[in-house]
């Protein structure tokens, strides 16, 4: 087993071979595409490539499963320049109230709320989590994956402060892929994650189950601001929200939040489940097929998940740590990886041994 990298020093490519293993961790988008370009894949798609299919899994690249986010923007008062250093929304302690509107940048979301909208989940899972961010310029980073007109990317040319909360849905039921175009793996995949909500202005039944859940949403925040519970919320915080602007109190059935709502989905930045557990890889983050290669990232999710992914994938990395480290534990001294002179036997083979070898005594 090996691997073929580029070395930006010398501008060559280089073969390196790995004495026992190579664990792939290249994220959902690029850890199906390498393993597409490899010869690991949907028959088919690598047919298509003119790539020698070395091991046939058509769910690789398939799958893919992310959140969706999609924005609720208040139009907020003089009172956010003056908020004091701690008080939460209800009146209680918050540490950070100030620099909740004081902070810019991709870096300055400062909550994350799990709400408690339930339109598909039934036990602990909640469908939907809130980023609660300083303004609405923020997110600009979600151009690098979706170009959509329609995201607020910028704060109102009149001066006018606004704060925006994210609705991000957990459970889309919409699901994509990656697919490489060619047989290079410096040619970019082709993304799709098979949002069709924009198509002829459709109302598919996936659109119909993530529109109710978003709507949902915004009617409860709607109520907290505006309607029934604002008399809950603490007088700081009256003071501070002056309007809606997106949608737009003005958006009040349905059918109205939901043509908003077409224009409005972009990725939460989660993107997962593309080689997913068990169809791409076993319980123990092996490939299928496939001698001596795991995957360690998003793309081996069995499943999205309730909440950011990073823990997860630390969580993971430490549990496939220990299992190697387990099953390697004579050999830690030995040197991992040797650089071939020459050509040698495939970099990636398909496994023909029936091994049941687990890491777990
Ligand atoms: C702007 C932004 C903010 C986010 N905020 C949060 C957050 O607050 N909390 C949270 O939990 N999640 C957050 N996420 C999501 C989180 O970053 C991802 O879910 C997570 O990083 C995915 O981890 P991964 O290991 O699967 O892949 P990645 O972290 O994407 O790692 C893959 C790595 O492989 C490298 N790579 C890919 N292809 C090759 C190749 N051919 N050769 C060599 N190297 C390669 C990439 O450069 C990258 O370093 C955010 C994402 C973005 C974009």
């Amino acid at each position: 087993m090996g691997v073929v990298y580029l070395d930006s020093t010398t501008g060559k490519t280089q073969e390196l071979r790995a004495r026992k293993e190579v664990i792939l961790a290249g994220g959902a988008f690029d850890t199906p595409h390498l393993l597409q370009v490899s010869g690991v894949g949907p028959r088919d798609l690598l047919d298509k490539i003119k790539i020698p299919l070395v091991v046939e899994n058509p769910h690789v690249g398939e799958h893919l499963w992310d959140h969706i986010s999609v924005p609720y923007v208040l139009k907020l008062s003089d009172a956010a320049d003056n908020l004091p250093e701690s008080v939460n929304i209800d009146g209680t302690e918050h540490k950070n109230t100030a620099a909740l509107f004081y902070i810019n940048g991709p870096f300055s979301w400062i909550l994350h709320l799990r709400s408690n909208v339930k339109e598909r989940q039934p036990q602990d899972m909640t469908d939907v989590q809130l980023y609660v961010m300083g303004n609405s310029s923020l997110f600009d980073e979600t151009e690098a994956l979706c170009t959509t007109s329609s995201k607020r990317g910028t704060d109102p040319s009149d001066g006018s402060r606004e704060g925006t909360i994210r609705i991000i849905d957990q459970w889309p039921e919409y699901r994509g892929s990656v697919k490489a175009q060619t047989s290079s793996i410096f040619n970019k995949p082709v993304l799709d994650y098979g949002w069709d909500y924009k198509l002829d202005n459709k109302v598919s039944p996936k659109f119909k189950k993530v529109a109710k859940v978003v709507r949902s949403q915004i009617r409860l925040l709607r109520e907290i601001f505006f309607g029934e519970k604002a008399s809950e919320v603490s007088e700081t915080f009256r003071g501070l929200v002056l309007d809606e602007v997106e949608p737009g109190l003005d958006k009040v059935t349905d059918e109205e939040l939901d043509v908003w709502m077409r224009g409005m989905f972009v990725s939460a930045l989660h993107p997962a489940c593309t080689c997913k557990m068990p169809d791409c890889v076993d319980e123990f983050l092996r490939v299928k097929g496939v001698s001596n290669l795991r995957i360690c990232d998003t793309s081996a999710f069995a499943t999205q998940i309730d909440g950011n992914p990073v823990a997860t994938i630390f969580a993971m990395s430490e549990k496939l740590a220990d299992m190697l480290k387990k099953k390697y534990l004579d050999d830690l001294d030995e040197k991992s990886c040797t650089k071939t002179k020459g050509k040698k036997s495939n970099l990636i083979e398909a496994d023909s041994s029936d091994s049941n070898d687990n890491c777990f005594d």
